[in-house]
């Protein structure tokens, strides 16, 4: 049996291991804990001193104590729309193959009736008047407080068929020598026949090394950066009960830069992501039943970066550091009018908020003096556009968290339609190869490098990479 080894089991790991369980000889390597202990300290309140964020690293992935929002969708959540050689159709293929492998663990995309389509209707009218593109999806909605059982029974159901996960396995060095792939942690070393690399967001960093030290091909994705906004639910209602991630791009007058909405979580609660790079992001997630008063999203400005700076990612990184800095090792947190107005919010404040901060550690502090001008702008100009859609939304008392950043990572180039990078037998998938940004993208990544590894096996034709690279 051929021999495969997975570096993290994120989404798009746990999926290649479903599509690989009893054909091949599957071990799944994490640098975090078991979804059993994986478990926060102090989750309203984050010291920053563990050394590994249980939040973010281990079983599950990042995805584990999120919101669990599974959307369904070929535009959100993945770039393999672009990736050359698979293109919408296989996308599609991919996202429905992905639903199905929900639908065994009894995870349905919401039911959408006959009103839902009238509103539907008039929402994509209302956006078009206001210039903004929305875009639908279809999801179903897990909650934090299940995501959890979930990922447990998926993990044992691959373990009854073979597949070893083993937690605590930091993968240092990955070295490719003769046609011989060996993957090395600190105590152990794993040799193997074909190798997917899915370390999510938190190991992007370090796959970017592995990528220079062996020589794959990759570009920059765009910088993706901006705030969390945070409002009573009611203002978001109309639309959430439509769509509850609603996505929404708006283009900005000044600049011409691309806003978006996603990741919304009606009735639930600002989070805070601790990085061991030194930052901090925020983030939300809500539990089944929605039980909280506000509603807050994701509100992000994307700008693609060229020579000689192209990596984006790295101005967002120090952009981060700066707000960490400036909010004392914390998240800042400011209301809309007092940034307009020019000056920080202040917690001695707070009795007269009509939004009450469901983050509770985070500093009151002045974005303004955080992020730079263009961002903000951006954000305010998008912001305006938004009511249009929401009244309400550009209230002064709309609450801002700062920094939200999505880290794409590097995108490592394809070099058959399988995700195998440029040297044979490695593959890569999810948020870490910059593929992906959400658990379906990160899990259709995986399910696609499964699908090249089980074509290498079967001695099925896949595309030489010479072929593909000399296309580019
Ligand atoms: C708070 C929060 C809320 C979110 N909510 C949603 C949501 O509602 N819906 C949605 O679609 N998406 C959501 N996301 C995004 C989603 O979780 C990610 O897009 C998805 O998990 C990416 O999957 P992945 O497999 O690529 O990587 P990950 O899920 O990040 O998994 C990567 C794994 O690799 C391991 N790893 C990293 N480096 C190494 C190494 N060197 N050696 C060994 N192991 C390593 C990590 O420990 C980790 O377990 C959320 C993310 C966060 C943080």
């Amino acid at each position: 049996m051929k021999k495969v080894v997975i570096i993290g089991a994120g989404p798009a790991g746990l999926f290649a291991a479903y599509k690989l369980a009893g054909k091949c000889d599957v071990t799944v390597l994490d640098k975090g804990l078991s979804v059993e202990k994986r478990s926060c300290p102090s989750p309203d309140n984050c010291t920053n001193t563990c050394a590994l964020c249980a939040k973010l690293y281990g079983e599950g992935g990042a995805g584990l104590m999120s919101d669990g929002k599974i959307i369904f969708s070929t535009e959100i959540g993945s770039f393999l729309n672009d990736v050359e050689g698979i293109g919408v159709k296989k996308n599609s293929q991919l996202v429905e193959e992905v639903k199905a492998i929900f639908g065994k663990y009894g995870i349905h995309p919401v039911v959408e009736n006959v009103d839902t389509e009238q509103h539907k209707k008039e929402l994509e009218k209302a956006a078009a008047m206001a210039g903004i593109r929305y875009v639908h999806t279809t999801l179903a909605h897990v909650g934090t407080d299940k995501l959890r059982d979930l990922i447990q029974h998926f993990r044992n159901d691959l373990a009854e068929k073979g597949v070893k996960f083993i937690e605590k396995q930091d993968v240092t060095e990955i070295h490719h020598e003769s046609g011989k792939i060996t993957v090395k942690t600190k105590d152990n070393s794993f040799e193997c026949d074909n190798l997917l690399i899915a370390p999510g967001r938190v190991g992007a960093k370090w796959l970017e090394g592995v990528v220079r030290k062996l020589g794959m091909q990759f570009q920059y994705n765009p910088m993706d950066i901006g705030v969390r906004v945070e409002v009573k639910r009611q203002i978001t209602e109309k639309v959430t009960n439509v769509c509850r991630d609603m996505k929404f791009q708006i283009p900005t007058d000044t600049y011409k830069d691309m806003v978006r909405t996603f990741c919304t979580c009606p009735g639930g609660k600002v989070a805070r992501e601790t990085h061991s790079e030194g930052y901090n992001l925020v983030n939300g997630h809500s539990e089944a039943g929605d039980p909280y008063e506000n509603t807050n999203f994701a509100f992000l400005v994307t700008i693609p970066f060229t020579e000689p700076m192209a990596n984006g990612n790295e101005y967002a990184r120090r952009i981060a550091e700066t707000v960490r800095e400036l909010g004392g090792n914390k998240p800042i947190v400011q209301r809309l009018g007092d940034l307009r107005a020019g000056h920080r919010s202040k917690r001695k404040h707070i009795a007269s908020y009509i939004v009450k901060p469901s983050l509770d550690d985070a500093t009151f502090g002045d974005i303004g003096l955080a992020l730079p001008h263009r961002i903000v702008l951006a954000l305010t100009e998008g912001l305006k556009k938004l009511d249009k859609i929401m009244p309400g939304i550009n209230n002064d008392d709309t609450l801002l968290y700062a920094p939200e950043a999505k880290f794409h990572a590097l995108r490592i180039k394809n070099s058959d339609p399988y995700l195998q990078t440029s040297v044979k037998g490695i593959y890569v998938a999810g948020d870490g190869a910059g593929m992906s940004r959400g658990i379906v993208g990160a899990a259709a990544c995986g399910v696609l490098a499964a699908e090249g590894i089980l074509a290498e096996a079967h001695g099925l034709p896949s595309h030489s990479s010479e072929g593909m690279l000399k296309e580019e």
